[in-house]
């Protein structure tokens, strides 16, 4: 492609993000909502968090079930003074087998997240496996929906998990799946400090 070509492209393309961008103009928190098989789901909420401490903004992290005790993460972003980061399942419902126990885990969950969401000084929220909640019957989807609804209105709030509540998909400002194409487990990599964990 020619030069001149190339740069009469070029700035077709920018009047019409111009266009776009002028349209976008409501400022407000978004609902975000990671689903699908695929890996980078709470990677990408995490890392969308680090963004927003990195500006200064208080957040909150709620991990509706416990995998493994000390992730990198956790180690990493636990000290910081910005981020409040709070392990709240007791571990995998195939491990515990305990359904009694995770119901009241979720429960407690949900008491925490319920109060985050009218806490106007936080500005990310990461709930992190709360669909599994739902897909378990652990939590009743309609009070989530409804404080979702109710939160301060600058609250931005990611929420992860491979399948999604249709009543979130519902209120989403924001969806994207994450889809599984491949993964080094099933060619025999067994998971990895500081990949998965
Ligand atoms: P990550 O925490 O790496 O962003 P995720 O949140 O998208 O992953 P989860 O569904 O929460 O993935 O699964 C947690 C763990 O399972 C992660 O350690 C991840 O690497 C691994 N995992 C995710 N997707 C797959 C997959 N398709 N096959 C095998 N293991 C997977
Ligand atoms: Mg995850």
């Amino acid at each position: 492609m020619s030069d001149v070509s190339h740069q009469s492209r070029m700035a077709a393309k920018k009047a019409v993000m111009d266009a776009k961008i002028a349209k976008a103009t409501e400022e407000r928190g978004v609902l975000i909502l990671l689903k699908g098989n695929g890996k980078g789901k709470s990677s990408s909420a995490f890392g969308t968090m680090a963004r927003s401490a990195g500006h200064g903004m208080k957040c909150a992290v709620i991990q509706f079930i416990k995998g493994r005790s000390e992730t990198g993460e956790y180690k990493f972003f636990k000290e910081h003074p910005l981020i409040d980061w709070n392990v709240m399942g007791h571990g995998f419902t195939w491990e515990t087998q305990n359904k009694e126990q995770d119901i009241a885990a979720a429960q407690k969950a949900w008491k925490l997240a319920e109060q985050m969401l009218q806490d106007e000084s936080i500005h990310m929220l990461v709930f992190d496996e709360l669909s599994y909640m739902f897909k378990y019957g652990y939590l009743d989807v309609e009070p989530v929906v409804e404080a979702l609804k109710n939160r301060p209105k600058h609250q931005n709030v990611i929420i992860t998990g491979r399948t999604m509540a249709v009543p979130l998909q519902d209120i989403a400002d924001t969806i994207s799946i994450v889809q599984d194409e491949r993964h080094a487990f099933r060619l025999g990599v067994k998971a990895q400090k500081g990949i998965e964990f």
